[in-house]
C-alpha cells in the first residue's frame, strides 16, 4: 500500500525531475569503483574490511586521499572547525542556497568498505562530472565529508544543531575524546560555533548510502527512496524481585525477577509484531543480580529500544509494552521500573525530494521501492536545516558493519547516477530556494 507511483508523479510535477537539460549526463562508475578500493586501503583489516575509526591515523590518512579528490574534482576545499571537509563550487546565482551532498568515510571497529564511503565518493564522483562536462549549477555546490558519523555523529551535529560539552568529553574508538579528535583533524573545537548553520541555510540535503539490510536484494528493486530515518527510543528497565535460596524456596512462592524478564523479552517481540506497520524493538542486554547458580535472581536490569518513522507510534508501542509489564509483575509478585534514556526523533525526508529521487531513478529505468531507514544517519542532522531526501542502494545478504559487507559496482553506478539527477533536478526546481 506504501507504494509511491501514483503520489510521487504528482508531486514531481512542481520539481521538473529527470530528462531536462542534461539528459545525458552519467557518473564514470570505473573511477567510483577505483576510488572506494583506493579509499579501503586506509585501515584495511588481513580479514578484509578496515577499521577506520574516527579519529585514527587510518581516518586522518583517508579523509586526506579524499580531500586530494574534492580538489581534482573541481572544488574549493576547506576543513571546517568541526573537522568536517568542505568543498564548494559557486553557482550561477549567489543569491540561491547551497545544494548540499556528502556522507562519511569513518567505519566502526571491523567494518567495511561501502557504509559511508559510497555516498561520499558518489558525491564526489557528481561535482567532478559537472566539472569534466563545464555543468555550473545555478545553486551554489556543497559535498560535505563529515566526521566521525560512526560514533557520535559529530559533524553533522556541529553543523546543524551544536555538539554539547558531553559528546565533546566523550572518549572514542580511537582512543581520544571528540575535543583530541577534532584537533587532530585539523579542526578546532574552540572554534565550533563556527560550524553551525541556521535552519534554512540550505536548498536541501541528499545523501547516497548502502540500504544495510536486505529488503531491496530480497524484493529485487534498484533504488530504495528513503521516506525518512527512524526514531530511537531507549529505555532501561529494572525488574525487581526477592533473592531467595534456590533449593528451599517452593515453585509458587517464589519472586523470579529473570522469570519475569523472560516473559518481558517474548512481550516485547509479541507487541512490536502485533502492531501492523514496520516499527522494530530489541531488548538488546540484560544482567541477572545476584548472578549465582543457587540463588533466586532478586533483580534484572535490561536494555530495550524501540524505533519508528513515527514518534507518536513508538510512545503507544511503550504505552502497551509498560501495561503488559504490569500484568506480567502480577504473576509472580515482581515490579517493573522504566528509566527513559536517549530518545532521537524519526527524520522524515522531504516528499518533493522523495518524488524528485523516484523520477531521477525511473528516467535511468531504475526500479524503486519507499522504504523507511532503520540505521541513523547524517542526514538526519540535516534535517533540521531544511529539505533531506536519501537513496539507497542494495546491501549483499544485508550485511553491514561487517568486512562483508558488498554492493556490487552496477548498484553503485546506479545510485550515484540517481545522485547526479536528483542534484540536477533540485537546480532545475522553480521554486529556487
Ligand atoms: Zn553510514
Amino acid at each position: 500500500m506504501k507504494s509511491p507511483t501514483v503520489l510521487l508523479v504528482l508531486l514531481c510535477a512542481g520539481l521538473q525531475a529527470g530528462a531536462g537539460a542534461q539528459p545525458a549526463l552519467r557518473v564514470n562508475a570505473e573511477r567510483v569503483v577505483q576510488h572506494l578500493e583506493a579509499l579501503s586501503e586506509y585501515g584495511k583489516n588481513p580479514q578484509g574490511g578496515v577499521s577506520r575509526v574516527a579519529y585514527s591515523e587510518a581516518d586522518r590518512a583517508g579523509r586526506q586521499y579524499v580531500l586530494g579528490l574534492m580538489r581534482e574534482a573541481g572544488l574549493d576545499v576547506h576543513v571546517d572547525a568541526a573537522g568536517n571537509l568542505v568543498g564548494e563550487k559557486p553557482g550561477t546565482d549567489a543569491a540561491l542556497k547551497p545544494i548540499v551532498i556528502g556522507s562519511h568515510i569513518d567505519s566502526v571497529p571491523e567494518g567495511g568498505n561501502y557504509d559511508g564511503d559510497v555516498g561520499s565518493l558518489g558525491a564526489i564522483e557528481v561535482a567532478q562530472v559537472l566539472r569534466e562536462k563545464g555543468v555550473v549549477l545555478r545553486h551554489p555546490l556543497q559535498v560535505i565529508i563529515f566526521e566521525n558519523e560512526e560514533g557520535v555523529m559529530l559533524g553533522s551535529t556541529a553543523i546543524a544543531t551544536g555538539a554539547d560539552e558531553a559528546r565533546l568529553n566523550s572518549v572514542s574508538q580511537s582512543g581520544k575524546t571528540v575535543r583530541e579528535g577534532i584537533r587532530f583533524l585539523g579542526g578546532d573545537p574552540a572554534r565550533l560555533p563556527e560550524a553551525r548553520r541556521q535552519p534554512g541555510s540550505i536548498a536541501g540535503y541528499l545523501e547516497l548510502h548502502i540500504e544495510q539490510g536486505a529488503v531491496l536484494e530480497q524484493q529485487h528493486v534498484q533504488i530504495g527512496v528513503v521516506e525518512g530515518i527512524v526514531g530511537i527510543m531507549d529505555c532501561e528497565v529494572t525488574v525487581e524481585g526477592f533473592a531467595n535460596h534456590a533449593g528451599t524456596t517452593p515453585m509458587n512462592q517464589r519472586h523470579d525477577a529473570l522469570l519475569a524478564a523472560a516473559r518481558f523479552v517474548d512481550m516485547l517481540n509479541h507487541q512490536v509484531m502485533l502492531m501492523p506497520g514496520r516499527q522494530v524493538g530489541t531488548v538488546g542486554w540484560i544482567k541477572a543480580q545476584p548472578g549465582a547458580y543457587n540463588v533466586i535472581p532478586g533483580k534484572v536490569t535490561l536494555g530495550m529500544e524501540l524505533r519508528d518513522l513515527d514518534a507518536a507510534r513508538i510512545q503507544e508501542l511503550f504505552a502497551n509494552i509498560r501495561k503488559a509489564a504490569d500484568d506480567i509483575g502480577h504473576m509472580n509478585g515482581t515490579t517493573f521500573r522504566f528509566d527513559t534514556g536517549s530518545l532521537s526523533k524519526p527524520a522524515l525526508t522531504d516528499q518533493r525530494f522523495q518524488a524528485l529521487i523516484a523520477q531521477s531513478a525511473k528516467d535511468l529505468g531504475l526500479s524503486t521501492l519507499l522504504m523507511p531507514s532503520g540505521a541513523g544517519h547524517d542526514a538526519q542532522e540535516m534535517a533540521n536545516l531544511g529539505p533531506i531526501g536519501m537513496i539507497f542502494i542494495p546491501s549483499v545478504g544485508g550485511i553491514s558493519h561487517s568486512p562483508r559487507e558488498f554492493s556490487r559496482p552496477g548498484d553503485i553506478e546506479n545510485g550515484a547516477n540517481v545522485l547526479l539527477q536528483s542534484v540536477l533536478g533540485l537546480d532545475r526546481s522553480p521554486e529556487g530556494r
